[in-house]
């Protein structure tokens, strides 16, 4: 078989969904993609499937991982690309210190995996139930481990060690990881080819605006500062996480609702944020309908999530030689003209003045620069995930690039 008929299945195991995308490994176009959602849950299942512009649904009546990748084996095998998958590629949330790249699945990686788990429990559970559904399944074929920790390990240690009694870092690895490490990655790499930067010296700030949220600081290719903590809890403002909150306002909170720490911890988690700000939604573009509309929660929440965005930014700056751009990606960054805008407004001091029209023209999947050219430049880059997933798959498969190259 040549490369061009090699297929990468990328898989993405949550709680209650798996998402998967079938890329070729030459690096076109995905070929199917689709998600099983509600797993787990109450009986309504599904798995909507895409494949070019039809979308179709399928229930799911056992409504369980392992039956959403059999029905998803199903249509790859009945369209006959399931003998031309050559890896699975799979989303790995934590990896704590022990994966600073990559790896091919095997026994041993699977313990290791395990064992991080305490730090973030219920998404390396989820994970690893993906990953054992398709050992199963698709035994002959190799798998592996993507982790959004992974691009952070090299976060110098004054940016990583959080200013507690150091042994809970050296008995139970309490300390800074951050996420979004393969989006970060990905959006840095296109940076320096859209901007034209030496790939050895450069400074960018890329903030990840989605329903989680983070920015991270990269210098040189490296990442040397980022927000998110030991869980995804920390820093921006997301949908219902609070990110950065005193610990002395949460204690005050568990005292008042009469919660204990676990009950907190799912409040600042689930119910907080933009939802709980706007007391409306914690969908940007619901509030950003609602504030035109002249709903105050709305307003505020906007207000809340851009200053908090901005003061990030002017942060990470401060971990690198030179500031080169700021790099909006993530469904809010690629997609809200307002935020990006009232985001800029924020950071004169950067000499960051906004152009307009860029501005409004930089949606749906378009790239483009932002601002007018004063001094710090302002980016929308469109992330891709799966892209560095498939290619780091196919790489430690032995079928393509180094995974340093994912542009
Ligand atoms: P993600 O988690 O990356 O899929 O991003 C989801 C977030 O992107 C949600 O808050 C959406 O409301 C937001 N989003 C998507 N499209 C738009 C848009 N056109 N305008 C504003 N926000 C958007």
């Amino acid at each position: 078989m040549s490369i061009s008929q090699f297929l990468i299945l990328v898989i993405n195991s949550g709680s209650s969904s798996l998402k998967f995308t079938l890329l070729p490994a030459n690096g076109d176009r995905p070929l199917f993609s689709g998600i099983a959602e509600r797993l787990g849950t109450d009986g309504t299942a599904s798995l909507t499937l895409k494949r070019g512009a039809s979308t179709f649904i399928e229930p799911l009546a056992e409504g369980t991982h392992a039956q959403a990748l059999q029905m998803i084996l199903m249509h790859l095998r009945r369209n006959g690309w399931l003998a031309h998958v050559a890896v699975v590629g799979h989303r790995v949330v934590h990896g704590g210190e022990r994966f600073a790249t990559s790896v091919r699945i095997t026994p041993e990686v699977i313990r290791d995996i395990e064992a991080v788990s305490a730090l973030a429990p219920l998404h390396n559970s989820s994970n690893l139930l993906g990953i054992r559904c398709c050992m199963e399944d698709l035994p002959s074929i190799p798998q592996v481990a993507v982790f959004d920790t992974a691009f952070h390990q090299t976060l110098p240690r004054g940016a990583y060690t959080y200013s507690i009694p150091q042994r809970f870092y050296r008995e139970h690895g309490i300390r800074r990881y951050g996420f979004h490490g393969t989006s970060i990655r990905y959006v840095s790499a296109k940076a320096v080819e859209l901007l034209g930067l030496d790939p050895d010296d450069h400074g960018l700030v890329i903030a990840h605006l989605g329903n989680g949220a983070s920015a991270s600081s990269v210098q040189d290719g490296k990442c040397v500062d980022t927000s998110m903590g030991m869980t995804p809890l920390e820093g921006l403002v997301m949908g219902t996480r609070s990110g950065d909150l005193d610990v002395g306002a949460a204690a005050q909170i568990g005292r008042i609702a009469g919660l204990d720490l676990a009950g907190v911890e799912m409040l600042l988690n689930r119910e907080s944020g933009l939802l709980g700000v706007s007391e409306l939604s914690s969908d940007c573009r619901a509030l950003e309908t609602a504030a035109e509309a002249g709903h105050p929660g709305a307003t505020l929440a906007l207000e809340v999530f851009v200053h908090r965005l901005a003061r990030y930014v002017g942060a990470l700056a401060t971990s690198l030689r030179r500031l080169d751009a700021v790099v909006f990606t993530g469904g809010i960054g690629e997609n809200s003209a307002r935020v990006r805008a009232m985001t800029l407004r924020h950071l004169g001091i950067f000499n960051l003045v906004l152009d307009e029209s860029a501005n409004q023209y930089a949606v749906r999947g378009m790239s483009g620069r932002i601002d007018q050219g004063y001094g710090t430049q302002a980016w929308v880059i469109p992330t891709d995930e799966e892209a560095v997933i498939a290619r780091d798959a196919a790489w430690l498969a032995g079928l393509g690039e180094s995974q340093s190259r994912i542009e």
